[in-house]
């Protein structure tokens, strides 16, 4: 090999370049990047909305020795438990035998929650030969995105009786699926010169859910009356029981390789299930010392409102408890505890360049995603992690190997978007962003790369060793 030259030596030692994880790996460490993207996708076929997010990771726990936890429970050293709050996000920890008050607890948070149609709690309704399903889109989207494509219900219906009826239909190969309908392009001259927010409005997103009137010449809304009866003999819903459940409309995709050479992943979800199964998994898979944490919230998506949200106080309240069993002070544990918020962040994509500062965005492949901060504008609504805590992950991410990168969302002036990040540091936690670059983020259909998946998981295995 030709010897390099004095400025080439210089340059290979001062300056930095990203390095793409795939031209790197080897034949084993790809194979293991590829079978984890297998399990990730089973982990997202099953987990579209948080409660199946929850009830999946419930499962895995269980099978992997956590039991539950609930508020007043002993604990000691060695233990390995799950919270789960109101079937909608679960707390995962495994206590250590370092000192908490100088060790703090360390801490994996990310959200179970993505983007979708809601329906609104009187939703059925009959016009024109059709029987429809009225919505509530739920989460940043772009409207015209979730027309005609194929959609599943999931959810559950708290029926007059208190009993809870869960629904998921759309999924298996034989199920019926929903539709939400567009204006043929012939007849879209006048909607097609209209702003992309305006091309589908909330109003618009109708679901349709049945064709065949009921065979009864004496009542009217026959259609609507059939879906009722479907409804009534498969689940034993009545229409008022609309008002007491929660059911969403998501994609009907299943996740799949995306490419000739299977690099990318396509999925409903990715934001920010991405991250929840390596965070999930980094818990399950190591040993350390320390006090662990793997928090999956819902919410996010909305603001991180309500008592499943990050904004809720449960979460302070556990690691407080957590505290209090090993008679520590919590205020510094909390002080000395870390969190890596896991979320996901915009990707460099090259069809749409001008969006991103080319120096500053995610690429793909190049690994898992660290944001300093986040917010909009002048960094406003961000967490701002310090320059300390981003030295110490360095050192840890450089010790453990792990190809990773440093980038913010995009054009300063253009958007910006939050995270639980903020929420997590109020409680006087040091936390930083860190996540998977997502293609086409809160669409139906999302898009990353398996070595930034893996890439992420790595990089929570070696943070909470
Ligand atoms: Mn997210
Ligand atoms: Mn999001």
């Amino acid at each position: 090999m030709k010897e390099l030259s004095k400025g080439q030596k210089l340059a290979k030692e001062l300056a930095y370049e990203k390095k793409n994880y795939f031209s790197k790996a080897k034949q084993e460490e790809l194979n293991n990047c590829f079978s984890f993207a297998e399990d990730y996708k089973k982990f997202l076929n099953n987990s579209k909305t948080e409660r199946e997010a929850c009830k999946f990771s419930v499962d895995l726990l269980k099978q992997n020795g956590f039991t539950e936890f609930q508020f007043g429970d002993k604990l000691k050293v060695g233990d390995k438990k799950y919270f789960v709050n109101r079937d909608k996000s679960v707390v995962a920890f495994r206590i250590g035998k370092n000192n908490l008050e100088e060790h703090g607890i360390k801490i994996l948070g990310a959200h179970i929650d993505s983007p979708r149609i809601d329906l609104k709690q009187n939703p059925v309704y009959e016009q024109d030969g059709f029987c429809l399903f009225k919505t509530h889109y739920y989460g940043g989207i772009k409207k015209y995105q979730w027309a005609t494509i194929p959609l599943a219900l999931h959810g559950m219906v708290v029926l007059n009786d208190g009993k809870k009826v869960k629904i998921k239909i759309g999924e298996d190969e034989n199920d019926p699926i929903f539709y939400i309908s567009d204006l043929l392009p012939h007849l879209g001259t006048k909607q097609m010169s209209l702003k992309g927010n305006e091309i589908i409005t909330g109003e618009q997103l109708n679901i349709i859910a049945g064709g065949m009137p009921y065979a009864d010449e004496e009542v009217r809304s026959k259609i609507k009356l059939n879906v009722l009866n479907i409804l009534n003999e498969k689940y034993g819903i009545k229409e008022e029981d609309f008002m007491s459940s929660e059911l969403c409309a998501v994609p009907a995709y299943k996740a799949k390789d995306i490419g000739f050479d299977r690099a990318f992943i396509g999925a409903y979800g990715h934001d920010d299930k991405s991250c929840a199964y390596p965070a999930l998994r980094a818990i399950l898979d190591t040993k350390s010392n320390d006090t662990v944490m793997t928090i999956l919230v819902d919410k996010e998506e909305i603001g991180s409102e309500g008592n499943t949200g990050m904004k809720s106080k449960v979460y302070e309240d556990l690691i407080d408890e957590i505290a209090e069993a090993f008679k520590c002070n919590k205020r510094k544990v909390r002080a000395k505890s870390r969190c890596l918020s896991a979320d996901v962040t915009s990707c460099f994509d090259p069809t749409f360049p001008d969006v991103y500062e080319k120096f500053n965005s995610a690429k793909i492949s190049c690994g898992v995603c660290i944001n300093k901060f986040t917010g909009a504008g002048g960094k406003s609504g961000a967490n701002d992690a310090s320059a300390e805590l981003m030295g110490e992950i360095r050192q840890i991410f450089a010790k453990a190997n792990i190809v990773w990168q440093a980038a913010e969302l995009g054009v300063v002036d253009l958007g910006g978007g939050g995270t639980i990040a903020k929420f997590v540091a109020s409680l006087n936690i040091d936390t930083v962003d860190i996540g998977v670059p997502v293609i086409s983020m809160h669409a139906p259909y999302e898009l990353i790369s398996k070595a930034d998946l893996y890439t992420c998981y790595q990089a929570f295995c070696a943070f909470v060793k």
